[in-house]
């Protein structure tokens, strides 16, 4: 591989499995974070089978699963806490060798971060401009600082800065939901262990799931314009009257949440973007093909991302047929989840009374080979 120093833009989900993907091939991945520390927001993160395929791959697999709970089950009801589908994860499990993942996301990144080295990691770089020129490119970081790289990766996320010198015409397509998300520690006893549920309402939605013995990660969306922003205490007043005629434990984990503790995002998506790369630098992850999070796949299509890149890397000296391959294996997949998830977006924030009774009794009539169908194309990897 003729990489040189592969420098990689954003130290999230896809950013770090790259750097791991990329340093096992003895690759110079060096990772240009933003943030002053490697603090992910205060929320939790499903990762799926295809996934934790991946982590596997890298043997980082066992200790996110140490340090997060296995999901066997995923209930899916209506406001009356009725049964609309149940997602089985055994079926996975035994296909794919895991099921999925409930993490606390700042371990996930601690996790991914401790199989980086030090020198690697640059915290506190905001990338600002890049320039290419025939030999490689030349990377400007806010404070000033410049670095040289062979090949840059543009991992910093939906609202990514690196995307405008690769497709400056990309634009993102506002959902017209947004999330809030927070982790609490509560004690959810008399529920059933080892499951994530999700309960749709009308223009509301609440999900929740066990990350650690103890703690809870949950969600809740809403319809809402975008870049509004909520009063201090607002958002928390909001949602528990949204979550007031929600089954048990809704209301209990509303009120576990400090409102300080409540992160809200506005839910975009960046559909059929094709063209990730451009001579030297190249999208990945939200950067490249942002989704609603419905699924619960974008991280995992970063993951994906992360090891495609650096096996096409790896397998040739010719970077740009290598970023060709990376985009037509890795697109195909990634566009299917947007437009899934995209399509469940709608149908979980259906409003009319009598389009949700429409909409609950198809769900609840699906038969269980078509979650299972859809459960394989998400998880199967096909490299
Ligand atoms: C409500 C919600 C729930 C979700 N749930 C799930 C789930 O259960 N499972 C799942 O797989 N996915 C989920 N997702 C999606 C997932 O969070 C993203 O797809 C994933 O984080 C994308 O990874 P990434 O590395 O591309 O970007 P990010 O994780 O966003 O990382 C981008 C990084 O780049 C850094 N950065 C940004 N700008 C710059 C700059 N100028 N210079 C340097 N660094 C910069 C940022 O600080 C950040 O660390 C969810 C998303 C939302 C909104």
């Amino acid at each position: 591989m003729r990489t040189g120093t592969v420098v990689i833009i954003g130290g999230g989900i896809g950013g770090l499995t790259a750097a791991i993907a990329l340093r096992r091939r003895g690759v110079d991945a060096q990772v240009y974070e933003a943030a002053p520390q490697l603090e992910a927001v205060g929320a939790g993160i499903m990762v799926p089978a295809n996934a934790m395929q991946v982590l596997d791959r890298l043997e980082v697999g066992e200790d996110v699963r140490a340090r997060g709970m296995a999901i066997h089950r995923g209930d899916l009801c209506d406001a009356r806490a009725g049964l609309l589908q149940r997602m089985d994860q055994a079926h996975a499990e035994r296909r794919y060798g895991s099921g999925i993942t409930g993490i606390h996301r700042a371990r996930l990144q601690e996790v991914l971060a401790s199989r980086i080295p030090a020198h690697a990691l640059h915290l506190g770089r905001r990338f600002a401009s890049l320039r290419q020129d025939e030999s490689g490119v030349t990377v400007s970081f806010q404070d000033g600082a410049q670095v040289r790289a062979g090949l840059v990766v543009g991992a910093d996320g939906v609202h990514s800065g690196v995307r405008s010198h690769v497709r400056p015409e990309a634009e993102l397509r506002y959902s017209g939901q947004t999330s809030y998300r927070a982790v609490v520690a509560l004690d959810l006893g008399g529920q059933p262990a080892n499951t994530a549920v999700e309960v749709w309402g009308a223009g509301f939605r609440f999900g929740y799931a066990p990350v650690a013995p103890g703690e809870v990660y949950w969600y809740a969306t809403r319809d809402a314009a975008p870049g509004v922003r909520d009063a201090p205490g607002q958002a928390k007043e909001e949602l528990r009257s949204l979550a007031a005629g929600f089954p048990a434990p809704i209301p209990a984990l509303v009120e576990a949440a400090e409102p300080h503790q409540l992160i809200r995002t506005d839910m975009f998506d960046l559909p059929g973007l094709r063209g990730w790369h451009r001579g030297r630098v190249v999208l990945l992850g939200d950067a490249a093909h942002a989704t609603t999070p419905n699924l619960g796949q974008g991280g995992a299509q970063a993951i994906e991302d992360a090891w495609v890149l650096a096996e096409q890397l790896a397998a040739t000296d010719d970077v740009p047929a290598a970023l060709r391959a990376y985009e037509s294996m890795r697109a195909g997949k990634a566009h299917r989840v947007i437009n899934t998830s995209w399509r469940i977006g709608r149908l979980a924030h259906v409003r009319n009374p009598l389009g949700r009774a429409l909409r609950n009794w198809l769900v609840r009539c699906a038969p269980a080979r078509t979650s299972r169908r859809q459960l394989d194309w998400m998880y199967a990897l096909d490299y």
